[in-house]
């Protein structure tokens, strides 16, 4: 009887492991016909300054929707691109697009600053990277200082040099860079003081128990502490509470994204939620 019970439990394992297999196969399959069947949209998330309350960027955030697979996340596809390269094709149509849409919303004349664009490590190390951003922003007729490109700390893990390198040429094209996710991965802060970063995101990870946890309230200040002195600013990510954004006001983090404001939007639904903001800052300024 236990060993009809293993048996069971083996068969259940294996039957789970063999439809994840199949899963990973199947999104990857789809995924090469992803970009010319024009499955691919972006979202975006508003980013609000803590001083003014007001909007001042955008993240572009990539959605899939497959026919079958329905809306597929992007914690599962991403990184079958990545591994398969696919990344490289569909980072480029990424970029394109939040360029051509940030331009449009700039045109007009909605408030907005700059839009954040993810880049995975995979892209990051791929040598065309400042040649194809350039080219997005001439096409779109964007100014490079209006896209911010987020990278992570793996980004550099590999090959700190290689990394060092990219982020100088990037910079020099007038690109600004974050670091995504801060705290999370392996960086070291020797790297840190050397790299050309503007700005901090400090990772939902520390955000999410602020309110509760002790430890999470001195990680997050001790961030933006040395954020300031070493003359980066600080976007804490995954702001849901009143509580969590009063905490991160009073440390002096510059600005804040989260479901507090607003989820990420479709594009059309993001440019109507720009329009409100609008509004709002007109009738206050005027009141
Ligand atoms: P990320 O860049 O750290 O993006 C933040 C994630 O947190 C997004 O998930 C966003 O929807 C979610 N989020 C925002 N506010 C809140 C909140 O208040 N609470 C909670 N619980 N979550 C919140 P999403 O869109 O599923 O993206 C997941 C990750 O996928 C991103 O993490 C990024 O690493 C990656 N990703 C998304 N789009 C792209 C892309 O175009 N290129 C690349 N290379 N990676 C992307
Ligand atoms: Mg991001
Ligand atoms: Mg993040
Ligand atoms: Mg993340």
């Amino acid at each position: 009887r236990a060993k009809q019970n293993g048996r069971n439990r083996y068969g259940f394992f294996t039957a789970d492991l063999e439809a994840r297999t199949a899963r990973a196969l199947q999104i990857e399959n789809a995924l090469r016909r992803a970009l010319e069947r024009n499955q691919f949209e972006l979202h975006y998330q508003p980013q609000v300054s803590l001083t003014t309350r007001q909007v001042v960027g955008a993240e572009a955030l990539l959605r899939w929707r497959h026919p079958e697979l329905g809306l597929v996340s992007p914690a599962e596809f991403i990184p079958v691109a990545e591994s398969s390269g696919m990344i490289v094709a569909i980072g480029e149509w990424v970029i394109h697009t939040a360029v051509r849409d940030t331009k449009r919303w700039l045109d007009l004349h909605l408030p907005l600053r700059a839009v954040s664009v993810n880049v995975s490590a995979v892209q990051f190390r791929h040598p065309q990277l400042p040649e194809m951003v350039t080219r997005c922003l001439e096409q779109a007729g964007l100014p490079a200082r209006r896209l911010e490109l987020e990278l992570t700390e793996g980004a550099a893990v590999d090959d700190p040099a290689a990394a060092l390198a990219m982020m100088d040429q990037l910079h020099d094209r007038g690109v600004r860079l974050s670091m995504d996710d801060f705290g999370t991965g392996y960086s070291s802060l020797s790297y840190l003081k050397r790299f050309q970063i503007y700005k901090l995101k400090i990772d939902q990870s520390f955000v999410r128990d602020l309110e509760e946890d002790a430890n999470d309230r001195a990680i997050v200040s001790a961030i933006i502490r040395m954020a300031q002195a070493l003359g980066m600013q600080t976007t804490a990510e995954g702001v849901e509470t009143d509580g969590q954004l009063e905490f991160l006001r009073a440390q002096g983090c510059d600005e804040a994204q989260g479901f507090y404001f607003s989820r990420p939007l479709p594009a059309d639904a993001f440019e109507a939620y720009l329009r409100q903001q609008q509004e709002q800052q007109s009738s206050s300024s005027s009141g």
